[in-house]
């Protein structure tokens, strides 16, 4: 199958007589015939639900057409991006341990691992994404157990170096982690650059609609813990909580480090998606393809438009010819980025504020990466406290307007945007 078939029909097969859409299994428990046969699926002898903090049929179909969707052996879905993005460094890193992540992520994805998880003991070093050679194996120690990285940053919209990283990554036996929110599997399918495990905030494009928030962790299958084993004791060990069960023998390759983060990060700590979020988020995937299609479209047109503006000070966007990140954009999702364009009008803070005043088809919301047009002045908004000293030190421009172009009529938002920058005159 296609991605554009994949986004339709992976993940669920009805049989003869079945529903055609995913059902939503809304059961927080399952019945079993005797106490036996339930003990077997708590020690992972038999596959099968018994409690929907761990795992729920719904989420399992949605999960799986996400997994189909990047080319990867498995997955699961979490409440949040953000629980995506822990459980995946959680899954193989302790306290004691050490990431290398880049510097171009998002801000809560920084303040997660610079805050909560170096108080969790876990260490991370920082790296720029187009870092030296040896910046870059400086950055690594002999107790790294992942790389980090975002393949188009939010909101700096900085392309990553898949290919290079991973590569950094495999020389010290380490898995590269890829956040792949802005690109989606249908721009850019970072396995195939090398990278082993695949995050998602599942609010943004695939969702699509400012309807549920969600996550998702897919893996390659690629990653050899058994090659690794002294690095990665949680999956190439003995769980005593499993009745001593090797994740790495057991279930392969392909299925440990799922296996592990669904019967350890979800047994204890819960941050599963709702089956009727899971099933909302099957809606949103279903047109994936088709709206990724349009927001690419849009967002050039846009940031064509807004390059050729006497009122726009300067324009973002790896789609844009003299774009810093363009050849590798080129590279890395030749079928184009994503729908984020960010850009400064001239006349900085208060110019911004008049400009944004005036819109009517974008709307003012902190969001991002859905089918509305939605834009945000962080300098008024959540960087408000902030002078433009501590701003331009935060790296956020007080000029700087993030816009998120939506799937609607491309006429429609450039009029909009082109009668709002006219009022600065
Ligand atoms: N990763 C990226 C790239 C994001 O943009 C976000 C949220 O904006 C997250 C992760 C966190 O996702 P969530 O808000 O679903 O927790």
């Amino acid at each position: 199958m296609r991605k554009e078939t994949k986004c339709v029909q992976a993940g669920y097969t009805p049989k003869n007589g079945e529903p055609r859409m995913i059902p939503i299994i809304q059961s927080t428990t399952f019945k079993y015939d005797s106490s036996a046969e339930m003990g077997k699926l708590f020690d992972l002898e038999k596959e099968g639900y018994f409690y929907t903090r761990l795992q729920n049929p719904t989420n399992d179909m949605v999960a799986a057409k996400i997994a189909a969707l990047e080319g990867g052996t498995a997955a699961m879905l979490t409440a949040s991006g953000q629980a995506a993005s822990f459980y995946s460094v959680f899954n193989i890193a302790g306290a004691g341990d050490h990431v290398v992540a880049s510097t171009a992520i998002y801000g809560g994805t920084y303040n997660l691992f610079n805050v909560t998880m170096k108080r969790m003991g876990i260490d991370f070093t920082f790296v720029d994404p187009d870092c030296s050679d040896e910046e870059l194996e400086a950055a690594f120690q002999p107790n790294t157990k992942a790389v980090f990285g975002e393949t188009i940053a939010n909101p700096s919209l900085v392309v990553f170096d898949i290919e290079r990283f991973a590569a950094a990554a495999h020389a010290h036996g380490v898995p590269l982690i890829i956040d792949n929110t802005f690109a989606t599997p249908i721009n850019c399918r970072p396995f195939e650059w090398g990278a082993d495990i695949v995050t998602h905030s599942t609010t943004k494009y695939m969702d699509g609609h400012d309807v549920g928030v969600g996550g998702c962790i897919v893996d390659s299958g690629h990653f050899d813990w058994m090659a690794h084993a002294d690095k990665f004791p949680g999956l190439t060990q003995p769980d005593e909580s499993y009745h001593g069960i090797t994740y790495a023998e057991k279930f392969g390759q392909g299925g440990a480090y799922i296996t592990k983060a669904t019967a350890q990060l979800m047994r204890d700590l819960g941050a599963i998606q709702s089956p009727q979020n899971a099933f909302y988020l099957n809606l949103g995937l279903e047109s994936l393809a088709v709206r990724m299609e349009r927001h690419v479209q849009n967002a050039q047109k846009v940031a064509e438009f807004l390059a050729k503006d006497p009122h726009v000070a300067w324009v973002n966007y790896p789609g844009l010819k003299g774009n810093k990140y363009y050849e590798r954009a080129k590279k890395y999702l030749p079928n184009g980025t994503c729908g984020v364009i960010s850009f400064g009008v001239k006349g900085g803070r208060t110019a911004a504020e008049k400009f944004m005043s005036q819109l009517q088809v974008a709307i003012i919301a902190t969001h991002v990466a859905d089918a509305h047009t939605c834009i945000l002045h962080p300098a008024n908004s959540t960087h408000r406290q902030l002078s433009d000293e501590e701003l331009i030190r935060a790296g956020v421009a007080p000029d700087l307007i993030r816009l998120s172009v939506g799937i609607e009529n491309a006429d429609d938002i450039i009029e909009d945007l082109e009668q709002a920058l006219k009022s600065l005159d």
